[in-house]
């Protein structure tokens, strides 16, 4: 079985166009050194006020090297709720990917698992691919039960999609409590986790889906601790936030991923 490997930045609340535009060249620039092949599935998430910029910029040989994705999307395709963006809209802007149920959005916007299985089943039906992000606090870890939250958020956000669905649909361990600060999981222990979500897949629809369905790490990703989680054998990439808000961190990650065999 062999997964090709996905590095994806998700650039949050940072970057103005013109920065934005900036940031995308010089990872696009960084990435045409090498061919499709070479590279793991490079995926970059702006905000929604700089996707036309960096969409702008996506030259026909960048373009097959370099995917962008929205941070958030509404599951409805159209009508008056003010404020929001449709699956429909977000690929008109170009996206290929769209990430959902992080947890900042689950803590500061009260994103739901009902919501998060709306928004894969829409994005899924747009043609797009859901990245959906799961993970425990601290506190949850401590009590011991980060297994069972975590195959629980698994299978509310991926209930009544197919075997092909859940295939192409690309899943995002991050321990809450290592993104953003600098404490990166262990990776035996990140790899652990992510194998038992794939056994959870496996139970939830086949085996062939656990064995086909892409699971990042995500937590304080950095250029020197990738080499250590793509190393491992059920891990398929991460999901990169402080890290890929500059230039040479970003491309360093991706270097990196490709130094380890696919699996
Ligand atoms: C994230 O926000 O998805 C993330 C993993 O952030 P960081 O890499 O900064 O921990």
């Amino acid at each position: 079985m062999s997964r090709k490997p996905i590095i994806a930045g998700n650039w949050k609340m940072n970057k103005l166009q013109s920065e934005a535009k900036e940031l995308f060249l010089g990872i696009a620039y960084f990435a045409e050194r090498f061919t499709k092949e070479q590279l793991p599935t490079i995926v970059l998430a702006p905000t929604f006020t700089s996707l036309a910029a960096v969409e702008s910029m996506r030259c026909d040989k960048c373009r097959p090297l370099v995917a962008i994705a929205a941070q958030n999307c509404n599951w409805e395709k159209s009508g008056a709720y003010t404020g929001e963006i449709s699956v429909d809209m977000i690929k008109d802007a170009g996206c290929e990917y769209i990430i959902i149920g992080h947890s900042e959005r689950r803590q500061h916007f009260l994103e739901t698992d009902e919501m998060i299985n709306k928004k894969a089943k829409a994005i899924l039906e747009g043609g797009l691919i859901p990245i959906i992000c799961c993970g425990e606090t601290l506190e949850q870890r401590e009590a011991g039960i980060t297994d069972s939250h975590i195959a629980s958020q698994i299978k509310a956000a991926l209930a009544g999609l197919t075997e092909e669905e859940i295939s192409k649909s690309v899943i995002a361990y991050e321990p809450i409590w290592a993104i953003g600060t600098g404490k990166t999981c262990d990776a035996d222990e990140a790899n652990r986790v992510i194998a038992m979500i794939r056994n959870v897949i496996k139970d939830l629809s086949s085996i062939a889906a656990g064995d086909a369905i892409r699971i990042l790490y995500g937590g304080s990703v950095t250029p020197s601790s990738i080499e250590e989680q793509m190393s491992k054998s059920d891990i398929d990439g991460a999901l990169v936030g402080g890290a890929s808000l500059k230039i040479d961190s970003f491309s360093e990650i991706i270097a990196n991923t490709m130094k380890v065999t696919v699996k």
